[in-house]
């Protein structure tokens, strides 16, 4: 398809007058700084909540949500796709526009995307040979045996072992480059191997591309505290985004309509061992949007299993939180303390059938955590009052009144939530839970004012909850274009002007989304690491003061 120069769409949005733009379809008049406002063009409305900013061209809508840049207007607004878009906006400010057939920067960076996935993919295949051929991997073929995981299943899984050093010289030898494994995550930045030796299960996105490893501990000696690492973020790797086993498992989750997700990786082995195959692995972590948008191109029923110990903990909670809001059907499994899915591989297609609704499964975790009747049935009625009335809504109810041994008419009170409100007030911004309004703070204040980005370069990602927050962190620090947030980058600089962020609030948030992060961590930490946190959590609550 003839692609327009990137060139050429930059002169047309920058040629573009957005005040005239938005005025041929709704009257603006200038409020606040260079801002304007008016009525909103895509939603009914008596007072102005439609924000448009002349020197970024963005628009967003209070009232209904509707933002983005001037492109997405004329999309919106004359039923046009993005070239269309451009052409007629071209055609208005008169710009010549240039286009192309492929542009050399699109094929420099997808042959160095090709080089990048290709070294992965001959890491893994050396890592399988050192497993399986040498001696140095007798002991962990002795390990994967104990396990109860056969050699036909690893090797599906292309399990493998890291030698721990020397990675650089092997891969210059097949003439990939220093900066090459470096941007795969293989090496550090000095150059030696990132992953110490271990085993290793060779990450892949849903067409079975490698894109990373997670490694597991072997050795008491090995220099690396946790008991798993995984590749760092990078180009291909986005932990987020993957859900382990899912290219192997993908077939059987179509033909079967639901996927059983797990938390380790050797349960999905396991599993797929025992002839059970729609099964992927979340990795340990709560569920993503972007692992739940890849599961939603297969299937809408989702069976979660977790042991005892994970599923009552509030980033599990949030993944299926998340999946529920996202019209997935949601059961869950909950194990006996100290059970794997691996310990019983044979039983588990029996053990699903168990599974609990989430309503039902929630309403019993509110009940069990709660100190009284009193408090179990305000937590279980809050968790009701989102749901809309269904035949799992009517067993929660009656899973309430069993517990709690309550009258029938205490429960008539309880009315469900009409139609698809519930859904829609979760996603409403100005509903947005505390934390996640912080993030979103943040990031407004950085898009209003630019100096902060550096401070936010100095946060890492997981500052951050939301996986959309994360990737606009990422936009901004990299500078990276991302179609997909510019309604967000718009609803931001609306908000940010809204909402009067200057640049000491700014600073101020990004203190306390640091001061957040450390007071989690300071939550599981060791006796060492303690003082060394609340060292950071002085110095920072000392920048606080400072700014107050
Ligand atoms: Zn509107």
């Amino acid at each position: 398809m003839a692609r327009i120069k990137d060139s050429s769409v930059r002169d047309v949005v920058a040629a573009a007058d957005m005040v005239e733009v938005v005025s041929g379809r709704t009257q603006l008049r200038r409020a606040s700084g260079s801002r304007f406002t008016g009525r909103c063009p895509f939603h009914e409305e008596k007072t102005p909540s439609f924000s448009v900013n002349p020197v970024e061209k963005l628009y967003y809508c209070f009232g209904c949500g509707k933002g983005g840049d001037v492109i997405s207007f004329v999309r919106e607004t004359e039923n046009l796709d993005f070239v269309g878009a451009v052409e007629w906006l071209a055609e208005r400010f008169r710009v010549p526009i240039e286009v192309e057939e492929a542009s050399p920067r699109v094929d420099a960076e997808r042959r160095r995307r090709e080089r990048l996935y290709s070294v992965l993919d001959q890491t893994a295949g050396y890592f399988e040979r050192l497993l399986w051929d040498g001696e140095a991997g007798a002991s962990v073929r002795e390990y994967l045996a104990s396990r109860g995981l056969g050699e036909e299943v690893a090797k599906e899984f292309r399990l493998g072992l890291a030698p721990g050093k020397g990675l650089a010289e092997k891969a210059k030898e097949r003439g990939f480059t220093l900066d090459e494994l470096k941007a795969a995550g293989l090496v550090t930045v000095r150059g030696t191997d990132y992953f110490p030796q271990r085993l290793m299960f060779p990450l892949a996105d849903a067409r079975g591309r490698v894109v990373g490893f997670q490694a597991r501990k072997l050795r008491e000696d090995d220099p690396l505290r946790g008991k798993y690492v995984n590749t760092p973020e990078g180009d291909l790797f986005h932990k987020g985004s993957i859900l382990y086993g899912l290219h192997l498992a993908k077939a059987a989750i179509g033909k079967q309509d639901f996927a059983a997700v797990v938390e380790g990786n050797t349960d999905a082995i396991a599993l797929r061992q025992a002839g059970f195959e729609p099964v992927v692995a979340s990795m340990g972590t709560a569920l993503t949007e972007r692992q739940l948008r890849e599961l939603g191109r297969m299937t809408k029923k989702l069976v979660l299993c977790f042991d005892a110990d994970a599923a009552g903990q509030d980033a599990t909670l949030r993944g299926m939180e998340l999946a529920v809001g996202q019209g997935f059907d949601v059961r869950v499994v909950t194990l006996p303390e100290g059970q794997d899915p691996a310990d019983a591989p044979d039983g588990f297609a029996d053990r699903l059938r168990t599974a609990e609704s989430y309503l039902v499964y929630r309403v019993r975790l509110e009940i069990e955590r709660s100190s009284d009747r009193q408090e179990g049935f305000v937590r279980a009625r809050e968790v009701l009052a989102k749901a809309e009335d269904s035949p799992e809504r009517q067993e929660a109810l009656r899973l309430l009144a069993d517990r709690l041994d309550l009258p029938r008419d205490t429960l008539a009170g309880l009315a469900p939530a009409r139609g698809s409100t519930a859904r829609r007030t979760e996603e409403s911004p100005r509903l947005l839970g505390a934390g996640d309004r912080l993030e979103r703070e943040v990031l407004a204040a950085c898009v209003a004012h630019p100096s902060l980005v550096r401070g936010l370069a100095e946060l890492s990602p997981d500052h951050f909850d939301a996986e959309v927050n994360r990737r606009f962190r990422d936009v901004l620090v990299t500078g990276r274009e991302d179609p997909e947030l510019t309604a967000l980058r718009a609803e931001l600089d609306a908000r940010a002007a809204q909402e009067e962020i200057d640049e000491r609030t700014g600073k101020e948030l990004l203190l306390r989304l640091r001061e957040r992060k450390l007071k989690r961590d300071l939550a599981g930490a060791d006796l060492a690491r303690t003082t060394e946190l609340q060292a950071h959590l002085a110095m920072v609550r000392q920048s606080l003061a400072e700014l107050i």
